[in-house]
């Protein structure tokens, strides 16, 4: 059977999502967790460019460059395909390990120290030891940024929340394939989970240090 095009063009009404100005979170107690910021994702060349991506880049810098200064806890993940995944029938082939589409983007590059978790699924928290992680350090707030918003984001913002971690979410690091996708991201995530949407990431302060340590780039 083949869908109908009954619902090509609906016009639909966003309901009114909650958005925050500005957010004052304790270093210690939140992490940063940077999702599938990776070449394929992100790049013209990339096998499956979301285009509204790029232009998150600089924001989630300038957001990893405060976690980096208050010490706070940072998790990337990276999204990671071997061959065969059942993934491929959806999406063609993207992020397979060790090609150039599966690394992050230069701009975001992890430092030592930072966390970098393969994930297999859109669920950040599948069967990797990400809530393990959070857990053993204390950690309540989450800050999920990334790419793709309905998907990897909010599968794993999705994840935490219902793990009763408080998911925080800045609008202007995050990144869909249509607009559709992106506002019911900002929807799921603050009616679903009471979770806070903040306007952009200079919106979002830590206050103290995180006791998150880095070495060198
Ligand atoms: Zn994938």
């Amino acid at each position: 059977m083949t869908g109908g095009r009954l619902l090509q063009g609906l016009t639909v009404r966003v309901p009114d999502i909650p958005v925050s100005e500005h957010v004052v979170l304790d270093a210690a107690e939140t992490a940063l967790i940077i999702v599938d910021m990776q070449n394929d994702f992100v790049k013209p060349q990339g096998r499956l460019y979301v285009p509204s991506a790029e232009k998150t880049i600089e924001p989630i810098r300038r957001l990893l460059e405060k976690a980096r200064r208050h010490e706070v806890m940072t998790i990337f993940t990276q999204d990671t395909h071997y061959q065969r995944d059942p993934e491929f029938e959806i999406w063609g082939e993207h992020v397979v390990k060790g090609s150039w589409g599966w690394r992050i983007v230069n701009e975001l590059t992890p430092v030592e120290g930072e966390i970098v978790v393969e994930k297999t699924r859109y669920d950040g928290f599948y069967g990797t030891p990400i809530d393990d992680l959070l857990r053993v350090n204390g950690i309540k707030n989450v800050v999920v940024v990334g790419t793709v918003a309905n998907i990897c984001v909010l599968h794993t913002a999705s994840s935490a929340a219902l793990r009763w971690y408080r998911v925080y979410m800045p609008m202007d690091a995050i990144s869909a394939l249509n607009e559709f996708d992106y506002y019911l991201t900002l929807r799921q995530v603050t009616f679903l989970y009471k979770g806070v949407v903040v306007k952009t990431v200079d919106g979002i302060e830590f206050r103290g240090k995180g006791g998150w340590k880095r070495g060198q780039a």
